[in-house]
């Protein structure tokens, strides 16, 4: 039985579902992360939103029901690792896009561990131009047909 307010099969959904990796170790992970939510606030949530993607290993119904009922899935990675293409992949799912930012917009990938003893902070290591970048490849993967 599903909970009440529980996203249920025919209710309203996003149109594509985004799922990102958020590597909070790293530069291209955070990136992801930010460029996703920059473009879910750009192109509004009937277009897009970002699925939960830990919840899909663990077959949490709803995010699984939302995923089916999309007509784009596109997984945002950061680097070669790809884990949201792998973890997705795995659950089953068909891949509309896949994007990889080291890949695609050629994005650098830097390991936070490096800033210790420096100090200079995490939001050195995260560049609005990269966001921008990556932000522009996934709307653009979101209105092809
Ligand atoms: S794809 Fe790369 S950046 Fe993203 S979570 Fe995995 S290891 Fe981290």
């Amino acid at each position: 039985m599903s909970k009440e307010g529980e996203w249920q099969e025919g209710m309203p959904t996003h149109e594509t579902i985004l799922f990102s990796c958020f590597g909070g170790l790293s530069n291209t992970g955070i990136t992801s992360a930010l460029a996703c939510l920059e473009t879910v606030k750009e192109l509004g949530l009937a277009k897009v939103a970002i699925g939960c993607l830990p919840s899909v290993p663990l077959g949490v119904k709803p995010v699984i029901g939302k995923a089916k009922a999309a007509k784009k899935i596109i997984t945002v990675d950061g680097c070669p690792f790809e884990c949201a293409r792998k973890t997705i992949e795995a659950a089953g799912f068909k891949i509309d896009k896949s994007i990889v930012l080291v890949r695609d917009i050629g994005m650098k990938k830097v390991a936070l561990h490096t800033d210790i003893g420096k100090g200079l902070g995490v939001e050195k290591y995260i560049s609005q131009e990269d966001i921008n970048k990556a932000k522009e490849l996934i709307t653009k993967s979101i209105l092809e047909k």
